[in-house]
């Protein structure tokens, strides 16, 4: 079973095996709660860390010390868990190519993904097409995004202050993960961003893909809308079905993202693909009847 829990958030169950693909549940006040808070949290076995940001990694410290699950991620998520005194056994450094055994012939293989463009300017129109800022050196590529979130209202400013030092401002370094089952597989990418050469021909059975952003392909801004490029990776997959993920209002008060146009696109392009919409902490079987 797989549970959205907002933004990037997947709580799967497989058996007796809990798996946490990022851990941000501990929202601000106005987002729509997702029915759990990480201090609850007291029965997990893997925790998948796409990056280091708040929106993904906020929670696995708590979540941690609270079951003894290993946090696996990026070395900049390890330094970050290292700085919240979660324990070295428990500090699982990946950086794509390796291979996680969950027992019970579950294992997650780590992707190298990459970060949505935050530098890059964006638009808000999924169906918009959004051109330039190509060749941007690593100089000018300030994070303009990360620093317009912090001075959002007082209320995010608090937030955000209150969370010091469980995050990072820097994403650390880019992970999808594809978990695979006896069941099936899945693919999670958690930001708008991929190396067409690692997402081509993965052909997982579910790809779960971030709709948020502009959109990062090989390293530069996406030359289209993020609905094209949504598409573009649907094409690479070749999944047989697809839901959205981070296009929830996870921090009001920044607006959800309209799905319709990427839906639309999809429609058009890869009609073949079926689309789920998944609701807030609503566990569904998305593997039923795949094995
Ligand atoms: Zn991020």
């Amino acid at each position: 079973m797989l549970e959205w829990l907002g933004c990037a958030t997947f709580r799967v169950r497989i058996g007796a095996l809990t798996l946490f693909f990022d851990t941000f549940v501990d929202r601000i006040a106005a987002a729509e709660p997702v029915g759990v808070r990480s201090e609850e949290v007291d029965d997990a076995d893997f925790l998948f860390i796409s990056h280091t940001h708040l929106d993904h990694v906020l929670g696995a410290d708590t979540i941690a010390r609270n079951t003894g699950a290993p946090v696996v991620g990026s070395y900049e998520t390890m330094r970050v868990m290292a700085a919240c005194e979660v324990a070295p056994r428990q500090r699982w450094a990946v950086s794509g190519g390796e291979t996680i055994h969950c027992g019970d012939g579950v294992r997650v293989r780590v992707l190298p993904a990459l970060h949505s463009c935050l530098w890059a300017a964006g638009e808000e129109d999924a169906g918009a097409p959004c051109l330039g800022d190509l060749g941007v050196g690593y100089q000018e590529r300030t994070g303009v995004v990360v620093e317009a979130l912090h001075t959002l209202t007082p209320e995010v400013e608090a937030y955000l202050g209150a969370q010091d030092g469980r995050a990072s401002r820097a994403d650390g370094g880019q992970l999808a993960y594809l978990l695979e089952t006896g069941a099936g597989s899945i693919l999670l990418s958690s930001s708008a961003g991929c190396w067409s050469g690692i997402f081509r021909d993965l052909r997982p059975d579910v790809a779960i893909l971030a709709v948020a952003g502009r959109p990062n392909l090989d390293g530069e801004p996406f030359q289209g809308s993020l609905a094209q490029f949504i598409a573009t990776e649907v094409e690479l997959l070749q999944p047989r079905s697809v839901a959205f993920s981070h296009h929830d209002a996870w921090m009001p008060p920044l607006p959800a993202v309209d799905v319709a146009p990427i839906a639309a696109e999809l429609a058009a392009r890869v009609p073949g693909v079926a689309l789920v919409e998944l609701a807030l902490a609503t566990p569904v079987a998305i593997l039923a009847g795949r094995g």
